[in-house]
């Protein structure tokens, strides 16, 4: 790709939180394995935490390529200007204003220096979750494309809400169902909740919707899903953006070598895991993760594993450190025989372990695709935002698992936990649920593999890209 003496160069840009960071990242090498160079950019502290998983060797520089199938991929950060300790981080109303400040003079010169350095970035790809970088390519007058990172019905419910095209619930009618072209009206409570008029992240749904302003800059809307699994959402939103879908976004644990080599945890994961998983039955353990950003305060913590040791299954169970000390005292100790608790696994490689059964999840998208990926039964658990609408059709559309509910207390409970894991690993509808799952594993599959949908849709991407140059 590219003429035959430069390949085409791609620059990624990745917002700083694991759920961008992964399928920005797993793009970038998609695209590299064809005989591009993609350099792959996000800020200096969230460069300085994964450079352990993306390094191949300790003594590799970061900026060093790194080969990846027919191409190239490299690093290279920009410094926000704040400490990585910084409390204001933590507060987007502060964080996203003073990103853009810094980000837009840093990217300028990011993408300036590439051509200094003989290599001119032929397009850049954006997290439209900082919009302004569509700003910086045009002004550039290079092609740009933005990556959406959720699904397409979500995608196409935010596009709706934020030019005003169809009704959505209110203060006066907080139950209004929500009718979009292509898709089941949905109720209020399976719309995102930064949707709903009870939501109190009034920020993150300014940074949400934010992702719109821009959009007619962007050559392309790159997506994170498959045709085979949103059909009408995807045409029905192909009708007003150009969309091209590119996912799973997921390195298939099979296909092994270099790709799957280059990841970008922002915590060290647990390493035992993989050993752990290896001693146990074939499709028996019941892996839990609730993603990087949700928490489970000690009321929920404590009926979750209550029924975990319940169900007598072996369990793997993802806690972050800062709430290790909300387990009921002793329960690692007590439960060792049958379980493990550990602060970040390498969630693919344990989803794709024969001795996973199945997966209780927040439902974030990334973890939504993962488990469709990897053929591996859920149980639902949505906590905030577009994860409500991915539970939804992962159980009645996709129809891969159960949902937890929570009560009428607003918690989960024990035996409900208990309940929900052997509904889908032993119950008389787990086989109905495996056979889906493992349908599904094979559609996704398709869908990445050479000449796939989605391997298609992105060599015709390719293609565009190098039709903007001549
Ligand atoms: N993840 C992981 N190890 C863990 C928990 C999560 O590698 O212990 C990864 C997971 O595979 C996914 C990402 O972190 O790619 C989380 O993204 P998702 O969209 O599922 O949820 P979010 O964290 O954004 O809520």
């Amino acid at each position: 790709m590219g003429s035959q003496s430069q390949p085409l160069h791609v620059l990624i840009i990745s917002f700083a939180g694991q759920g961008h960071i992964n399928p920005h990242l797993r793009l970038a090498k998609r695209i590299a394995s064809k005989g591009l160079l993609v350099t792959f950019t996000t800020t200096q502290d969230i460069g300085l935490r994964i450079q352990t998983s993306i390094k191949q060797s300790p003594d590799q520089d970061v900026g060093e390529p790194i080969p990846v199938g027919l191409g190239h991929l490299r690093f290279q950060f920009f410094h926000d200007g704040w400490d990585s300790s910084d409390p204001r981080r933590q507060d987007l109303l502060q964080y996203m204003p003073h990103l853009e400040t810094v980000g837009r003079p840093a990217l300028t010169d990011l993408i300036k220096n590439q051509a200094e350095m003989g290599r001119p970035v032929s397009c850049v790809i954006n997290n439209p979750f900082m919009p302004w970088g569509l700003d910086v390519s045009d002004a550039l007058k290079i092609p740009s494309a933005i990556l959406w990172i959720q699904s397409c019905i979500v995608f196409s419910t935010y596009y709706h809400y934020h030019h005003s095209l169809c009704d959505f619930p209110t203060v006066d009618h907080p139950e209004r169902e929500v009718t979009l072209p292509g898709l089941p009206s949905m109720s209020a409570d399976d719309i995102p909740s930064f949707l709903l008029p009870t939501n109190p992240y009034t920020t993150l749904t300014d940074a949400i919707l934010a992702q719109f302003k821009n959009l007619a800059k962007a050559e392309w809307v790159l997506m994170n899903t498959f045709e085979e699994l949103e059909r009408e959402a995807i045409q029905a939103v192909a009708k007003v953006e150009k969309v091209v879908t590119v996912g799973p976004l997921i390195d298939l644990v099979e296909e092994g070598g270099e790709r799957a080599r280059v990841r970008g945890d922002l915590w060290k994961a647990a390493a035992e895991c993989t050993e752990w998983l290896d001693a146990r039955e074939a499709r028996s353990v019941v892996y839990v993760s609730v993603g990087s950003i949700a928490v489970l305060g000690k009321e929920e913590i404590e009926e979750m594993a209550r029924g975990l040791r319940g169900s007598g299954k072996p369990f793997l169970w993802v806690v972050k450190e800062s709430t290790m000390g909300l387990l009921p005292e002793g329960f690692v100790e007590e439960a060792a025989e049958q379980g493990m608790v550990v602060n970040w696994s390498e969630q693919d490689q344990v989803l794709a372990h024969p001795s996973t059964g199945c997966f209780l999840t927040h439902c974030g998208w990334n973890s939504t695709l993962e488990t469709l990926a990897y053929g591996v039964p859920v149980i639902v658990f949505p906590q905030f935002g577009d994860q409500y609408p991915n539970a939804k059709f992962l159980v009645d559309v996709y129809k891969v698992g159960v949902r937890l509910w929570r009560g009428k207390s607003g918690l989960i409970n024990r035996d409900d936990v208990e309940g929900c894991v052997r509904e889908v690993l032993e119950g008389p509808k787990a086989e109905e649920i495996r056979e889906n799952a493992l349908k599904w594993k094979e559609v996704a599959g398709k869908a990445v593999a050479s000449g796939g949908s989605s391997d298609k849709n992105l060599e015709a991407f390719i293609d565009g890209i190098q039709k903007c140059l001549v």
